[in-house]
């Protein structure tokens, strides 16, 4: 278990980094570029690409672009969702932060707390419609809604999504939980709309999806640096735009995404088009408790 433990505290520490620039004014790479550099240094690999800043409605997976031109406004309300492995044990974790306003405060700290109240729940054993139902009846004991079409997940070495959803409300899943599962809960609430997230834009994060060679020589080039890199982890345009021209890079994804040796993921926004907050830990299942890993 050591290795997710060590995932979990690095990105802990980086999510409260990057939470701490949240600020009007300040570009979405000039955080991308400090936090990537804070990863670095830690000696840490990113899990999957990160940070990742969804902003407003967008509920989750905006990773900034090469040459992304966003600005924190005052008011934004912003995701900071990262994370970090060691030999593939993944520590995934979320917060948000208003920028520069108290607006969404009450919503912010429902989130937290939903997701708090739900990780009190846990013990091995624990269905997991009985974590959605704490998350849903904290956000209601608030007045507010979650998103119901988005969810928690567990954790496998490599894998993110590992095949057990952790549903955000009470969707009568009665799959147990067995000790030692990692799973990551990541409540999203909203104070009103529809509580529907959809696929929106592109989002430059894809991940590998066949193990065919391409023929094209740089194609396989751009292939073979994925595998050994990031094997079935996801990975983004701008991470791979530092060590291949971009121009080049642009051109051979778009290929291989035809070629359906890779996907990409969208952007999820709110459908109605209300303001998102998410809390992400990762915890442990133990016997009688859950031991977060996302901790500092
Ligand atoms: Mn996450
Ligand atoms: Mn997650």
């Amino acid at each position: 278990m050591e290795n997710w433990v060590k995932a979990g505290k690095i990105a802990a520490e980086s999510r409260e980094y990057a939470a701490s620039l949240i600020k009007p004014n300040i570009s979405l790479l000039e955080i991308s570029e400090k936090v990537e550099k804070f990863i670095k240094d830690k000696g840490a690999e990113e899990g999957f690409p990160s940070p990742q800043l969804s902003i407003n409605n967008i509920a989750a997976h905006y990773i900034a672009f090469p040459n992304d031109k966003t600005i924190i406004q005052k008011g934004d309300v912003v995701k900071v969702d990262i994370g970090i492995h060691f030999e593939g044990c993944v520590g995934d974790n979320a917060t948000t932060v208003e920028a520069g306003t108290n607006k969404f405060s009450k919503l912010i700290e429902a989130t937290h707390k939903a997701r708090d109240n739900a990780i009190k729940e846990v013990k091995e054993g624990i269905q997991v419609c009985k974590i959605g139902e704490a998350i849903e009846e904290t956000a209601k004991s608030y007045g507010f809604k979650v998103i119901t079409n988005l969810s928690g997940h567990n954790l496998k070495p490599y894998i993110i999504h590992g095949g057990i959803t952790i549903p955000n409300y009470n969707n009568g899943d009665k799959t147990k939980l067995k000790n030692n599962e990692v799973i990551a809960i990541e409540p999203f609430l909203i104070e009103n709309g529809s509580g529907l997230i959809k696929e929106g834009k592109s989002s430059s994060i894809y991940r590998l999806d066949s193990n065919r060679i391409p023929r094209d020589i740089f194609q396989r080039q751009l292939i073979q640096y994925i595998i050994t890199k990031y094997q079935t982890l996801p990975f983004s345009t701008r991470q791979l735009a530092k060590v291949f021209p971009l121009s080049r890079l642009q051109i051979a994804l778009a290929l291989l995404k035809r070629q359906r040796i890779i996907s990409e993921y969208a952007q999820l926004p709110e459908q109605s088009g209300a303001i998102v907050a998410q809390a992400e830990n990762t915890i442990i299942v133990k016997q009688d408790h859950a031991e977060i890993t996302t901790k500092i």
